[in-house]
């Protein structure tokens, strides 16, 4: 292990088990339900599902794409699930949750690349939970507006696609996509008159001045909510972390994000893009 892999102490998060998180935890073990926060072993978990937010992946386990600093595995995916959207729903339900998030593996060896199954899941879990917030995390659907249709008619509370990374290294970090078509994709988000999302990922090699020009470039692309995250290298197979942000420079960083003008910003060493998305959905709602 070489000295940059060491963590520094401000990436630390404090078990509080309260009342609400306990409950949930319960339900969870009985019930066999699956959420990205348990099976990611997320450290907001306590913080989240106390606030009865939490995250679902659906699309299955396997991504067609491959991008550097992602834990999820790339591979042929297993046959499409058509009753994933129903139990996402139900799951929901059980869980009483106020907001959720869905976040999905690219799926490019299907005709519509997934898009029917990211709209039936928000679609499902509106009818079944009438009071709760969903926020769809996509992929870029190709860039293909007729797919991208398909998906914000389903009309998520927030359609979040995210960037993640600077354009400079973002070929070699996430071959599969392209920087200019992922702004194009929040942009068709915000003309179809959706809250859109997106994230960066820093710690992979970017300069303080790239991280700047993303944030604006993103704005003028017209996304409303950023969360800037810290890069945790998920095992030596993936991406080298190349720096760890103070938190004071996290600090600096949402106020640049605020004075450009976003309506939501989260940024710090263990904020990640669903964290407390509810709360900062309704907070971008009251701008
Ligand atoms: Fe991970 Fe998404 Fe990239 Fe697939 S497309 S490897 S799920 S970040
Ligand atoms: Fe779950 Fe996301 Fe919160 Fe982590 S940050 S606990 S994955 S909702």
């Amino acid at each position: 292990e070489t000295p940059i892999e060491r963590k520094p102490e401000w990436i630390k998060t404090k078990a509080r088990f309260g009342p609400e998180y306990k409950a949930l935890q319960a339900l969870v073990k009985t019930q066999e339900l699956h959420t990205v926060c348990q099976e990611a072993g997320c450290p907001n978990i306590f913080e989240c599902w106390e606030d009865k937010e939490a995250t679902f992946l659906i699309g299955g386990s396997q991504c067609t794409r491959r991008c550097d600093f992602c834990q999820i595995d790339t591979g042929k995916p297993a046959d499409y699930d058509r009753d994933e959207p129903r139990r996402v729903a139900s799951s929901v339900q059980t869980m009483g949750l106020r907001y959720a998030t869905v976040t999905g593996v690219a799926r490019d060896d299907l005709p519509d690349e997934g898009a029917w199954l990211h709209a039936e899941t928000v679609r499902q879990i509106h009818a079944l939970n009438p009071g709760t917030g969903v926020e769809l995390l996509a992929t870029d659907f190709s860039g293909d507006p007729a797919l991208l249709e398909l998906v914000f008619e389903s009309r998520p509370e927030v359609f979040a696609h995210n960037v993640e990374t600077v354009p400079r290294i973002f070929k070699r970090i996430r071959p599969a996509f392209r920087y200019e078509r992922s702004l194009g994709v929040i942009t068709q988000a915000r003309d179809a008159r959706l809250i859109t999302k997106s994230n960066l990922i820093l710690g992979m090699g970017e300069t303080r001045a790239e991280i700047s020009s993303a944030l604006q470039d993103l704005h003028d692309a017209g996304c409303d909510i950023i969360t800037v995250t810290q890069y945790l290298r998920p095992s030596p197979r993936h991406l080298p972390v190349a720096s760890w942000v103070r938190p004071e420079e996290f600090v600096e960083i949402r106020e640049e994000a605020e004075q450009i003008g976003f309506l939501g910003v989260l940024a710090g060493p263990l904020v990640r893009s669903s964290y407390r998305a509810g709360r900062l959905w309704a907070q971008s709602l009251r701008r």
